[in-house]
């Protein structure tokens, strides 16, 4: 079959010829018919990570954003049959260790980074391996289409269960999220759709117009704040300003200590800070927080990661009925030839709205 392997970071992938998968007794071999490219594409294409031990290896398929369809079924999967249209989730798990066993395959104690590591090669190839399928593969309804899952990439996956389960957000919260880029629109589209007030931060005009568009009802300008045009004020106090005295609920979507922080301070009483950005070499995973802060006003801070297979479905559902519609985002339809163009593009940042392989 055909793939795009990484040989350099930061050089062209190689499209070769490479042996097809075979299933494990609990695996399927999926048919990929569209992956998202992602911002983790391109870290991982650059070979970021190596302070946190995650650099992915030389000789790694990317691609961790697929749905397709089952061509190949292990002789013990119960669950699945040849043909069945499947999303897979990069955050794959074993099944049965405590946490996959609990609702919660997303952390899962033995799990797998698809495309990341070299025992689960990614999706920008014509078929991947879904280790453990009857847990990790997620079926489709028939009117979510293979696109739209490659659409919500984990970007949308991991803002909904930061949301939805981790927040646990109600109608009407003030919900600030900070940075525009595809997880931040994310997660505002998907705030909004929860019924959430949602207030959007960036630096940068366009995405903020974005955000607008995708149902925040304030954005701030935080650049602006900081010339000093208008407000004298910091981010913190600009949003506490617009929403009455906090957010209920604000997202790091960036995972820089700046945003991180702001995240934090702009939060009301009792307030939760969830952070899904991971950060920088600048930080390398520290970001200090007014901890006597937290604990005076009853503040949460979580973290988020993915989405456990079992509730995709939830996900699925705001599709299926229309409420979400992540297809309409896709500026951008390529085959596997132009992976490495794309990635270069966003060394650049020259890339708007989602992009998705759909020729391999
Ligand atoms: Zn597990
Ligand atoms: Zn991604």
């Amino acid at each position: 079959m055909r793939a795009a392997v990484l040989e350099s970071y930061g050089e062209p992938l190689s499209i070769e010829e490479v042996d097809p998968p075979t299933p494990d007794p609990h695996g399927v071999v999926v048919d990929v018919e569209a992956c998202g490219l992602c911002r983790s594409d391109w870290h991982a294409w650059q070979g970021h990570g190596e302070w946190a031990d995650d650099q992915v290896p030389i000789g790694q398929i990317l691609g961790h954003e697929p749905a397709g369809r089952v061509a190949r079924v292990g002789e013990r999967v119960d669950e699945l049959a040849v043909g069945d249209r499947v999303a897979v989730p990069f955050n794959l798990g074993d099944g049965t260790c405590y946490y996959c066993r609990n609702g919660h395959g997303n952390v899962c104690e033995d799990g797998y980074a698809l495309g990341f590591e070299s025992s689960v090669p990614g999706a920008f190839a014509e078929q991947i391996h879904v280790p453990h399928a009857d847990f990790n593969a997620v079926t489709l309804p028939d009117g979510v289409s293979t696109e739209a899952v490659a659409a919500l990439g984990c970007r949308y996956v991991t803002a909904f269960h930061a949301l939805a389960h981790r927040a646990d957000i109600d109608a009407g919260d003030w919900v600030a999220v900070h940075g525009c880029g595809g997880l931040g629109l994310a997660a505002i589209q998907i705030a909004a759709a929860l019924g959430a007030r949602v207030l959007a931060v960036d630096i940068r005009t366009a995405p903020l117009e974005l955000a607008s568009k995708l149902g925040a009802e304030v954005t701030i300008d935080a650049s602006e704040l900081e010339n000093g045009t208008g407000e004298k004020e910091g981010v913190p106090a600009a949003i506490k300003a617009r929403t009455d005295g906090g957010a209920h609920v604000s997202v790091d979507a960036l995972g820089r200590a700046e945003t991180c922080r702001n995240s934090v301070d702009c939060l009301r009483i009792r307030g939760t800070h969830v952070q899904v950005g991971l950060t920088t070499d600048a930080e390398r995973g520290e970001v200090a927080l007014p901890i006597d802060e937290l604990a005076r006003w009853d503040v949460t801070v979580v973290g988020s990661r993915g989405m456990p297979p079992s509730r995709y479905d939830e996900l699925l559902r705001l599709i299926d009925a229309g409420t979400l519609e992540p297809e309409q985002l896709v500026t951008n339809r390529v085959a596997l030839e132009n992976v490495s163009d794309r990635l270069a593009a966003m060394s650049e940042y020259e890339t708007r709205g989602i992009e998705v392989v759909t020729e391999f």
